[in-house]
């Protein structure tokens, strides 16, 4: 028991991709922690890539709930973007239009994952005002300038770009960004572009429509203030994307960091390349839902950690559903035994504190849900041996306990309810 009291001491840590360490989440229990997630562009319906990153801050804003801190988790949803006004442009719709479209199928395939813990998703196209004050500031500042073609963030009045994504400064100069002419440097990138034709929207500059980094800065800032707790996203949005970001609020501010935490989701590739629209690889959330279960889902994203590359793969997804039957089977199993008269709570709690100990210690560790997974397997086992060897108020303790921790991972949602009369073996 005592190596359990030790371990249960353990604090909650995080690999900062900032800092490019595990770091502890410094907070003190109950305090509220300030999350924004990068949300789709929303062109087109979203795929099993998007899903493995936003079920991941899913189970990790639970998680941090559990551990007893509150949580305001907003996600930005980009409707103003390149990529939606070309669509839209093919389809002869209106961008916005056809924008919402998408993000009404967004939160449809959201729900029907069970992601619950967005508090407020937020449009680009109605944050305009806001990006516009900062582009203006931007420029009072002396970081950005004017051209026939728009504003641009002069990336070398901020020497600290390349320190998210740990590029170089040669590294840097190499990824040229929106070739055009009439910026005074390659590696400068867009607040404000402007066209006199199709979606735009008036500006000091003329007409026109923002730059995708700025815009999430805008939303960020406008409901977080200067500087807030965590921010996440996919491990490709770190360059250009987040280290823009994190230009344009300092140098608005002079409030360093930005954000104490960055925290990315590794790639999911299939059969050896990433899963992304542009290579025509893509398997929707809707179609992935009408094979496998939402719990089957999360449960097999949760099988690798959130920061690893992933290859998709329906052998994988497969073995997860075996896995997951598997633990309801068993847990099943326990609900379904009769209670024995004789009280065991003693027996009953170390059993749950041990378990749960693990649990933690291991979600503690950067949100290690595999090991997490293994745990609730283990503990579900164990349950099912133990069926009829409880009394009525231990296996209630035991179940409540159960749940919350599955919940966590949510891989019971919707399932294992209400106890069916079903007999059969433990399964190991
Ligand atoms: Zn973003």
């Amino acid at each position: 028991m005592g190596r359990h009291v030790e371990l249960k001491h353990m604090p909650l840590r995080v690999r900062n991709t900032l800092t490019r360490r595990k770091e502890i989440l410094d907070a003190p229990t109950g305090a509220e922690l300030r999350v924004f997630v990068c949300g789709p562009t929303v062109y087109d319906y979203v795929h099993l890539g998007h899903a493995r990153t936003y079920l991941a801050f899913d189970t990790i804003t639970r998680y941090l709930k559990f551990c007893g801190y509150r949580v305001r988790y907003l996600m930005n949803i980009t409707d103003v973007a390149e990529r939606v006004v070309q669509r839209a442009a093919e389809l002869k719709k209106d961008p916005l239009e056809l924008a919402h479209h998408y993000e009404a199928a967004f939160l449809d395939d959201m729900r029907a994952l069970g992601v619950t813990e967005v508090d407020k998703f937020e449009r680009a196209s109605e944050a305009i005002p806001k990006m516009i004050v900062q582009v203006s500031a931007l420029m009072n500042k002396g970081v950005a300038y004017e051209t026939e073609t728009g504003v641009y963030f002069e990336v070398g009045k901020f020497p600290k770009f390349g320190q998210l994504s740990g590029l170089s400064h040669e590294e840097l100069s190499l990824r040229r960004l929106e070739l055009c002419s009439s910026k005074r440097n390659p590696e400068d990138f867009s607040l404000w572009r402007k066209y006199d034709q199709g979606q735009a929207w008036d500006s000091p500059w003329g007409r026109g429509r923002p730059g995708w980094h700025i815009e999430d800065t805008a939303v960020s800032m406008g409901a977080f203030g200067d500087t807030y707790d965590i921010h996440g996203g996919a491990s490709e949005l770190i360059f250009p994307h987040h280290e823009a970001e994190i230009a344009q609020a300092e140098s608005l501010t002079g409030k360093v960091p930005f954000v104490r935490y960055w925290l990315h989701t590794g790639l999911l590739s299939v059969s050896g390349r990433k899963m992304s629209k542009s290579l025509g690889n893509t398997i929707r959330i809707r179609d992935a839902l009408k094979e496998y279960k939402p719990a089957e889902l999360r449960f097999y994203f949760g099988t690798v950690h959130y920061r690893e590359p992933m290859t998709y793969s329906h052998v994988g997804l497969n073995a997860a559903r075996r896995r997951l039957s598997r633990l309801t089977h068993n847990l099943t199993l326990f609900l379904n035994a009769e209670p024995c008269q004789d009280p065991q709570t003693g027996k009953a709690s170390a059993t749950l504190a041990s378990h749960e100990a693990a649990f933690r210690r291991f979600m503690n560790d950067d949100f290690n849900t595999p090991e997490a997974l293994t745990v609730l397997e283990k503990f579900a086992g164990l349950l099912a041996k133990l069926g009829g060897k409880v009394d009525q108020g231990s296996k209630a303790m035991l179940e409540e306990g159960f749940r919350k921790m599955a919940g966590v991972l949510g891989i019971l949602d919707g399932q294992v309810s209400i106890a069916t009369r079903e007999g059969g073996a433990v399964l190991p």
